[in-house]
């Protein structure tokens, strides 16, 4: 098996160290990672400065870009052969609900999906003592078990982990994503210079935690695995769209 493993916090992160390492006898690994952490940094690519891949060690580079641009450029030009999957992670800090609007972790994942491979977003929660090796292990039963998973290929799997020992894990549960009150507002400072600055708001508060989500099963001691579509058109809406403009033109 050959992965590609790629994350948001940056090449010299603890997680993706940890990842590596523990996937090393799978197979093949390249880790292709931005060189600072970018986490935040949802889909976006570099299109203004010219990309760079500085190799760190045998099989592992990092890339002055974002989550995104490392997978988009792994997975487009750099690697001479494809891979057979692509794991991003493992993220410091949960991606749950309307995290996965700006998480990089989950944009690296998706950017693998849109290029045509099966991709998997893993996110630890906070602790002060983040247990990574139960991440690794979750990763491990979910690669062992994917091929008789049957999933459609257009969907992205959306890993958190409680950070709690392996055996204290209560299982792993299929969720859909919850969400969060509207993010704290932006925190006004000023420069040495007297100019104002701001910092972006902590995320909001949990709004669903309701049954069947996310954070309802990290909450509870579970694995959540959420799947993911890339597709973001609110299907149930277009029939009454479709009358609404049909209604705008014929009044024209
Ligand atoms: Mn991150």
């Amino acid at each position: 098996m050959r992965m590609l493993l790629s994350n948001d916090d940056g090449c010299h992160a603890p997680g993706l160290e940890a990842l590596a390492a523990g996937l090393a006898d799978l197979g093949e690994i390249v880790v292709v990672a931005p060189d600072r952490n970018r986490s935040g940094a949802s889909n976006s690519l570099t299109l203004d400065v010219p990309l760079r891949v500085r190799p760190l060690a045998p099989g592992r580079y990092c890339v002055n870009g974002t989550p995104t641009d490392c997978v988009h450029l792994a997975l487009t030009g750099f690697l001479p052969h494809e891979p057979d999957i692509v794991i991003s992670g493992i993220n410091d800090g949960a991606n749950l609900g309307d995290d996965v609007l700006y998480s990089g972790t989950v944009a690296a994942a998706m950017e693998g999906r849109t290029l045509g491979f099966p991709a998997i977003a893993v996110s630890l929660l906070d602790a002060e003592e983040r247990p990574y090796e139960t991440a690794v292990r979750v990763v491990r039963d979910l690669l062992t078990h994917l091929p008789k998973a049957g999933l459609p290929s257009n969907t992205v799997l959306n890993v958190n982990v409680p950070a709690r020992p392996y055996e204290a894990l209560l299982g792993v549960l299929a969720t859909r994503l919850g969400s969060r009150h509207r993010a704290s507002g932006a925190v006004a400072d000023h420069d040495p210079r007297g100019r104002r600055i701001y910092w972006v708001g902590s995320a909001g508060e949990v709004a669903d935690a309701g049954e069947g989500t996310d954070f309802e099963a990290v909450h509870r001691g579970y694995v959540s695995v959420t799947p993911l579509q890339i597709d973001l058109t609110r299907h149930a809406v277009l029939p009454s769209l479709v009358r609404w403009l049909g209604g705008l033109s014929s009044d024209g």
